[in-house]
């Protein structure tokens, strides 16, 4: 290992118990989806890790298919966990998960058991790893009984692939008809990860939050940023080296004349706060200590160091939050 990690770094980071299990869980947590393809260096994605775990952000997030091409960035990231991390497995967190397009054929998507396990298999195989302490269930599967999916992540962890399991973007009703399965085999659910933000709010109209409240499921919510849109990067307009400009997830007809006015009136609530309006949209779906972990994208290192100083003020007044609505809309 040619780079020696912070030893301050557990101070600097908020750490949050994952539902009812003895799991913590940073507040913000790095997701690998975009930045870590073959299109991108490795030093840059190298840098973001290592960033990212000088200030305590334990937990990594992958899929099956992040790339591109599907695949490369847990090869990627295989590749950082041996040369940068090495002796350091037992402080991460990595998750991982299948469900969408992998590879050809009837047996390369969606929750089957053949899928599942031999997807979960793959991505092991491309980190270099024994086991990843998150396997997901990356979509419902219409057309697979839930029950064989649910029994297929149960079997993940009694064979010692996966550590915990979760599930991804199942609305409330599928979330509970999941856990209860789960518990019933003995493997409880441990998180759920669904999109929000400021700018997408369905888990609050889906009840979900409640939902998982209630049930005891830990959760971590991904594109916490609306993928850069709640960032000071598109106030004035689409900078080349951005994700709406390479029209990739990010479709540039978001940012309409009216969201990018409701995204000027957001940052001068956040400049109110003193925090960059990237800090405050972690911040704000971090509030009242109802999501476990914010799951952030990073384009370059100094992004991860931005978002990583959210925790420095994480409480909100009503008055703001009241703003904030206002903005804050779908
Ligand atoms: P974000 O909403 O955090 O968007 C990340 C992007 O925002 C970055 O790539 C960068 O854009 C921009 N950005 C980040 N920090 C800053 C900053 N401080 N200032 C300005 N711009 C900033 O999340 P993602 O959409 O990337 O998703 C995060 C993770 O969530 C994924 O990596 C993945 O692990 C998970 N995910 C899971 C899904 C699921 O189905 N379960 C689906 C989607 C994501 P730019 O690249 O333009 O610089």
């Amino acid at each position: 290992m040619n780079w020696t990690p912070n030893p301050e770094r557990y101070s600097q980071m908020v750490y949050n118990t994952c539902g009812k299990s003895g799991l913590k869980l940073p507040a913000i947590s790095l997701g690998l989806w975009h930045n870590f393809g073959d299109d991108k260096p490795h030093q840059t994605k190298q840098a973001i890790c290592r960033t990212a775990f000088d200030r305590g952000i334990t937990h990594f997030d992958l899929a099956n298919n992040y790339g591109p091409p599907p695949g490369s960035a847990e090869l990627a990231f295989g590749r950082i966990l041996k040369e940068d991390f090495a002796g350091l497995r037992d402080e991460l967190i990595i998750s991982s998960k299948a469900g969408y397009d992998m590879w050809p054929g009837p047996y390369g998507e969606w929750g089957s058991r053949k899928y599942l396990i031999a997807s979960c298999d793959q991505s092991l195989k491309r980190m270099g790893l024994a086991y990843v302490d998150i396997f997901y269930s990356h979509r419902f599967d219409p057309n697979t009984p839930l029950e064989e999916t649910m029994m297929a992540l149960d079997h993940i962890v009694r064979s010692g692939r996966a550590l915990y399991v979760g599930i991804s973007s199942y609305n409330s009703k599928r979330t509970r008809e999941a856990a209860a399965i789960l518990k019933e085999l003995g493997t409880p659910c441990l998180i759920h990860q669904p999109s929000y933000s400021m700018l997408n709010r369905w888990v609050e109209e889906d009840g979900l939050v409640d939902t998982l409240e209630e049930l005891g499921i830990g959760s971590i919510v991904f594109s916490p940023l609306a993928q850069g849109m709640l960032s000071t990067k598109y106030l004035n307009d689409i900078p080349d080296d951005s994700r709406a400009s390479q029209h990739k997830s990010l479709n540039p007809d978001f940012l309409s004349e009216k969201n990018i006015a409701n995204i000027k009136a957001l940052n001068e609530i956040a400049l109110q706060r003193g925090q960059t309006l990237a800090q405050m949209a972690i911040a704000w779906v971090l509030r009242k200590g109802r999501i476990t972990s914010a799951l952030i994208g990073a384009s370059r290192p100094e992004q991860v160091i931005d978002c990583a100083k959210a925790v420095d003020n994480l409480l909100f007044t009503d008055a703001e939050l009241q703003q904030i609505d206002h903005y804050a809309t779908d």
